[in-house]
């Protein structure tokens, strides 16, 4: 796939480091392939410690500045922003496709759904109301104002470019706050396009700054901003090991840390359930980006009177999916993003097959005449999946359903809190009291009941035990921007007669 787009400036090869688009202080360059051939699209800088240091420096000007401005005005950058990025959302979906690989039409709908995060927080910045506490004498009052935290560390995943970072920088920049941010290595392109658009939307220089890196020089690039008390505050989303590294690292500073992290979702068909809407659930939730979603289910529990059914009706909706590179339009499954992601996939189905699962359909490479060189991998369902194996208790982050039989309702809340990720919850049932008793009973910060679909702006989205902690998205979104302050106005007199 050759990048065939109207807005030629959104492909850029340089960081954007207080307003000026800028070389890696050393100059080094990381190349962007297309996991669909192994073409190079492009190169970007491979940028050093040194250019972390100016971005904070850049940042912090710019925050000193842009705090003192007022809502209203921040909701109208927010906005003009969202407009830019829906005006230009074939280009950013079809530059994201060729670095990710997604299919088009999940791009263009990941270009939408992270505008509407930049849309949603423009009209939370007018919304950032303090309180008034009633006083206990006459002579004092007391207010509750609500502050930006400073400068904001965002740093993103490759699975969702452009969506992960919006859901960091909109909030941002609603709350009056200022942005470095580290794209991750294999989609650096769909970062400094929006960087490019929010530029265009009239962002004064040092409100954002995009660092690219490689893998290799992602840590010492981040150890700079965790060493940094300037930065007030880390917005990531990745891995759970990673999150942690963070956590640990900021505490010299004691930042704010708003972490997404790994998921481990479990999806329990009761035997009441819609059978057909939930294979269709299923299919929407597991599939979307080949699997590699921290949202998508990664258990498959079905009770037994109904497991042979679901698992035949499964395997023919997925023995169906047509895979191949995004530049076909018709591809639902893409290529995985690198050669590591199609090995672990491997790893984990040859664990589970050693162990006695039952292989149903799919299960090996899948080689793509239009893309001989892609990391393509066959959707896959397996059977009789146990809890001892390793697709059982890690991210397997591909297109295989794990499918395991369950007897009794306590057995599978049990089994489907028997993990220390707690993102997503997926459950199919028509008892209204199951329903609220595993709603409740599920350790998750998200649970879907009869729905394959969870995310919105409009709700909160985050996890609990190592799935993270903080909320992106709906009404409480913009706190994790923001400090709260106290003001006690003493020594009031009465002039007032009464
Ligand atoms: P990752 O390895 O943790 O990478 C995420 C980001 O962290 C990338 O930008 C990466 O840069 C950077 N990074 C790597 N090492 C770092 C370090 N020492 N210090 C600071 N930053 C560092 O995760 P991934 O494998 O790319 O992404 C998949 C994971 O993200 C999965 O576990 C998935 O569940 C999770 N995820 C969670 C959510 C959520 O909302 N909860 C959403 C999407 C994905 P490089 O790319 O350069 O290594």
């Amino acid at each position: 796939m050759t990048l065939n787009i109207d807005n030629p400036a959104l492909l850029c090869s340089q960081s954007l480091i207080n307003g000026e688009w800028r070389h890696a202080a050393d100059g080094r360059r990381l190349a962007v392939t297309n996991p669909a051939s192994g073409e190079l699209i492009a190169e970007v800088p491979d940028c050093t410690p040194q250019d972390a240091q100016a971005a904070v420096d850049a940042a912090q000007k710019a925050f000193a500045v842009f705090r003192h401005g007022v809502a209203k005005e921040r909701a109208a950058l927010l906005k003009r922003w969202h407009g830019l990025v829906m005006a230009n959302q074939e280009d950013l979906a079809r530059l994201m496709s060729l670095e990710q690989g997604k299919p088009l039409a999940e791009s263009r709908t990941e270009v939408a759904y992270g505008a509407s995060y930049i849309e949603w927080f423009a009209e939370e910045a007018k919304r950032a109301d303090g309180d008034i506490i009633p006083q206990q004498s006459q002579n004092h009052r007391l207010l509750v104002i609500r502050q930006p935290v400073g400068v904001v560390a965002a740093i993103t995943p490759w699975n969702f470019p452009m969506a992960m970072l919006a859901r960091k920088i909109a909030p941002a920049i609603a709350a009056g706050c200022a942005v470095v941010c580290k794209p991750a290595e294999d989609t650096p392109l769909t970062a400094l396009a929006m960087a490019k658009l929010l530029q265009q939307a009239g962002a004064p220089a040092g409100l954002i700054n995009v660092l690219t890196t490689s893998r290799e020089r992602a840590g010492p690039l981040a150890d700079v901003w965790l060493a940094d008390a300037r930065v007030r505050k880390i917005s990531f989303t990745g891995s759970t090991a990673v999150g942690k590294h963070l956590a640990r690292e900021s505490a010299g500073t004691l930042k704010r840390l708003s972490l997404e992290l790994g998921g481990n979702a479990p999806f329990i068909v009761f035997d009441d359930a819609d059978i057909d809407a939930a294979v269709a659930g299923l299919m929407v939730a597991k599939f979307r980006n080949a699997g590699q979603t921290c949202i998508c289910p990664n258990r498959v529990y079905v009770q037994q009177a109904v497991y042979e059914r679901f698992i035949g009706k499964l395997a023919e909706k997925v023995g169906s999916l047509t895979i191949g590179p995004a530049a076909g339009g018709r591809a639902e499954i893409g290529p995985l993003i690198n050669a590591r992601a199609v090995e672990k996939v491997e790893q984990h189905l040859k664990d589970a097959l050693e162990q006695g699962a039952r292989l149903v359909v799919g299960g090996q490479r899948h080689a793509c005449p239009d893309a001989p060189n892609g990391h393509f991998f066959t959707p896959t369902v397996v059977a009789d999946v146990t809890a001892a194996m390793r697709m059982s208790c890690e991210e397997t982050f591909g297109p295989v359903v794990p499918v395991t039989s369950f007897a009794t309702e306590a057995e599978v809340v049990e089994m489907a809190n028997a993990t220390p990720f707690g993102l997503a919850a997926y459950f199919y049932s028509r008892d209204i009291d199951r329903i609220w008793e595993v709603a409740e009973a599920i350790e998750a910060g998200m649970v879907a009941v009869n729905d394959g679909a969870l995310s919105t702006e409009i709700a909160p989205f985050g996890g609990i035990k190592d799935s993270g902690y903080g909320r992106e998205g709906s009404r409480y979104g913009l706190d994790e921007y923001m400090n709260i302050k106290y003001i006690r106005h003493g020594s009031l007199a009465r002039r007032l007669p009464g």
